[in-house]
């Protein structure tokens, strides 16, 4: 039932020759390699029972594919290349990203969250021996892990109010606390848990007492309570127990009282890429909507005749013109070391919206079709509805956007919507 069609991905004008190429060589990939495939593929990540001859040809393929991707240079594109990365710089990686998410195809690239994100904070942040342990079995796919930040009792939107501890005792630290939605969390080898440590030495604001520490999954009084279910799945993502767990103190990453500002890495530029896979999300969505309204016939005529459906196109074309043009220009300025602190809000509320309108409307041209998991659209839509909550909230984000206006007005300025 998927759509043949292939994304059309032509040279930009105005962006560096490097870019442009990257945007051709992923879209090669994911037209020549990874749509043909998309059934099969997609049949394995549903959880539909397989047969272990489609298992074998499902790896095949994946195996394939990852080749493909590491002979065009472009496996890892989030690490440097002295781990193995492609080396792409910010922007060149924020305009991969919108290709490769077109086929939803992250992982056949190497980009697997959350070990992705670990992976930067540990290139960031670790120490030599620790990058040893743990960050280069990581990237080699020998280790699994998840970033366990959020606590079911303390609102996740502001991570000041973590309770989780850290005490210092010797030469370890003892974590005790309570925490879920630690994705990754069944397979995971470590996780990185976001601690509050009380360093009598330590800057005294909140943020600064909290530290990030690497635990590994199978350290007494670690208990994977369950992995809890989402959107009437079950589904990896982890409720935890940390119960007097102790960890050397060559597990802490960074310095005492760094945690925050690493959570904060981790989301600034992280937050730029999560859009721009929206956007090829969209785009997907919106190819699969206006190729059907082609040849499905509804009372008597084509759906592209009928008004409300003309609707769906524009108010889904002016969507994602709107989404991408914000989040590049977003990019950008944070490219240039400008303050895109209002920007990246300003992202982080108005993608997702986009995306789920850009979704729900693809998904009523295409009637029941549209909920089934023969098109990726019902996957979609879940994955849209949950960002506007994860990564920081809509409302937290508003604030933060009303905040800085107000700030430029109180002193006098009005907002240079040029700069
Ligand atoms: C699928 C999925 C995967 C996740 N993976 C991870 C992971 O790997 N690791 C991890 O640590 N966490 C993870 N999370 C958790 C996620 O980061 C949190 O859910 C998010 O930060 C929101 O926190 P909360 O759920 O505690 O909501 P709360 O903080 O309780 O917020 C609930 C609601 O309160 C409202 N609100 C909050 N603040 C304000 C305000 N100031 N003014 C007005 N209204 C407000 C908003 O409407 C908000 O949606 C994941 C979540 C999901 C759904």
């Amino acid at each position: 039932m998927l759509a043949p069609m292939q994304m059309n991905v032509q040279p930009i004008p105005n962006v560096s020759e490097r870019i442009n190429e990257i945007r051709q060589l992923t879209a090669q990939i994911v037209n020549r390699e990874i749509l043909p495939n998309e059934a099969m593929l997609w049949r394995s990540r549903s959880g539909e029972p397989l047969s272990p001859a489609d298992l074998d040809d499902v790896r095949e393929v994946r195996a394939h594919i990852k080749e493909t991707v590491k002979q065009a240079g472009l496996w890892a594109p989030h690490l440097p290349e002295e781990y193995g990365g492609a080396g792409l710089d910010f922007l060149e990686l924020a305009y991969m990203n919108e290709i490769l998410a077109y086929a939803m195809a992250n992982t056949l690239f190497g980009v697997v969250a959350p070990n992705s994100g670990n992976q930067k904070i540990l290139v960031k942040y670790g120490t030599d021996a620790q990058k040893e342990k743990w960050l280069m079995p990581l990237i080699e796919g020998r280790m699994e892990s998840g970033f366990s930040m959020t606590e079911p009792d303390q609102p996740g939107s502001d991570p000041r109010s973590l309770k989780t501890t850290a005490r210092r005792d010797g030469d370890e630290w003892v974590i005790n606390g309570h925490k879920w939605f630690t994705s990754n969390g069944l397979r995971a080898d470590f996780f990185i848990v976001m601690c509050r440590t009380d360093d009598p030495d330590g800057p005294a604001d909140r943020n600064g007492k909290m530290t990030q520490m690497i635990v590994p999954t199978d350290t007494p009084g670690v208990n994977i309570v369950r992995g809890i279910n989402v959107w009437g799945r079950n589904s990896d993502h982890c409720e935890i127990v940390y119960d007097d767990v102790r960890v050397p103190v060559d597990n802490q990453l960074g310095r005492t009282g760094t945690g925050h500002q690493a959570a904060q890495d981790r989301l600034g530029a992280g937050r730029v890429y999560h859009c721009m896979n929206s956007i090829g999300q969209m785009w997907r969505a919106f190819d699969l909507m206006v190729e059907r309204t082609m040849v499905r016939e509804v009372h008597g005529g084509l759906q592209e005749t009928k008004q409300f459906i003309q609707g769906f196109i524009a108010e889904s074309y002016m969507d994602i013109q709107a989404a991408r043009l914000m989040t590049i220009n977003c990019a950008e300025k944070m490219a240039a070391d400008m303050d895109a602190r209002t920007d990246i809000s300003s992202i982080k509320v108005f993608v997702p919206a986009a995306y789920e309108r850009v979704v729900d409307r693809a998904i009523q041209v295409w009637g029941a079709a549209g909920v089934t998991g023969d098109l990726p659209l019902a996957a979609m839509y879940q994955g849209a509805r949950t960002l506007r909550l994860a990564d920081g909230p809509d409302e937290v984000h508003k604030i933060l956007i009303a905040k800085n206006v107000l700030s430029r007005y109180h002193s006098g300025e009005g907002w240079d919507f040029g700069a």
